[in-house]
């Protein structure tokens, strides 16, 4: 037993060395990968479900990485977290979602709101307002039609200078959404003091619907809190019809999921959702 046990030990120190080295080259591989270009974004739609009108994106990043293929970030946001890297990313899909804003604006003749998700990491750096003010000018991007997505667990205790940094946030013009929500138990309380236009409900809640009775309730709990806030819910991960009607029937009104469409490049986005394009 004792020999298996310092085996595993081996092979848990190889392991660990493997991911040790996986993070360096992942962590080189972010800096020449924004250099070569090899970051894009992808965009899934989002829907109204009463009208089913097309309404907005959410911008998603990916790395189009020259051996590996492509890299989703899960893999690699982490990573830039870790190293300070997110800063630099997040600056650079910032910039890229504002400038899509202004192509479609001028290609469609509509607005489309763009989501961007936003580290918590990104948000606690003091020049982020400034950045945000800064791509907005010089992108010509509408703010009213940009959101920030900031996961819940990102606020769930937040300080008096993270919320007014927040309400800095949106005196810019830009929308701010909660996002994975559910996930990070907030209270009505706080959720009261932030100044929030949606709730993301995490994918995790919508899974099992319509079928599972705590996912369900999560759901409903969701929804009457944006109605006391006026708030709206978003439902993330939405597969499959028997979800889309449960929601819509609760009045959960804007819809994203493989339901609809996976996130995808721009120009495959837009054969597929021309101007006026509904569900
Ligand atoms: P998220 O913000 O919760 O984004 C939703 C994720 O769910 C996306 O994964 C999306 O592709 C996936 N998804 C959408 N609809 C469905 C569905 O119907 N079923 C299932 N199973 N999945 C669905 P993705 O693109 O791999 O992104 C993963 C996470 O990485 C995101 O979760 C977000 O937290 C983070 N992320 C993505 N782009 C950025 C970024 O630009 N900046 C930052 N900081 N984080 C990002
Ligand atoms: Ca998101
Ligand atoms: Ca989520
Ligand atoms: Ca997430």
């Amino acid at each position: 037993a004792k020999s298996a046990g310092r085996g595993n030990f081996q092979f848990f120190i190889a392991e660990m060395n493997e991911h040790a080295i996986e993070r360096l080259k992942l962590e080189s591989g972010i800096r020449r990968a924004i250099e070569a270009e090899e970051f894009l974004l992808h965009y899934q739609p989002q829907f109204d479900g009463p009208s089913r009108r097309l309404v907005g994106v959410e911008a998603l990043l990916r790395w189009q990485h020259p051996e590996l293929g492509m890299v989703g970030p899960d893999r690699f946001i982490p990573v830039a977290e870790d190293t300070g890297l997110i800063a630099v990313l997040g600056e650079w899909v910032l910039r890229k979602a504002c400038e899509q804003q202004v192509r479609w604006r001028h290609a469609r003749q509509e607005n489309l709101q763009v989501a961007i998700n936003i580290s918590p990491l990104q948000l606690r750096r003091p020049d982020f307002i400034d950045k945000v003010k800064h791509i907005i000018a010089e992108t010509g991007a509408n703010p009213q039609f940009i959101e920030l997505e900031i996961t819940e667990s990102a606020l769930t205790q937040p300080t008096m200078e993270l919320v007014a940094r927040l309400n800095e946030l949106v005196d810019t013009g830009v929308t701010l959404a909660l996002d994975d929500f559910g996930t990070g138990y907030s209270s009505l309380a706080i959720l009261r003091k932030l100044p929030i236009d949606r709730l993301k409900l995490d994918r995790s809640f919508v899974q099992d619907l319509p079928g599972d009775a705590e996912d369900a309730a999560i759901a409903s709990a969701a929804l009457s809190i944006a109605r006391d806030l006026s708030m709206e819910v978003v439902a993330e991960g939405v597969e499959t019809e028997a979800q889309f009607a449960y929601l819509l029937e609760r009045g959960c009104h804007i819809m994203q999921g493989y339901l609809f469409s996976k996130p995808m490049s721009v120009e495959a986005f837009d054969e597929s959702f021309p101007p006026g394009r509904r569900l």
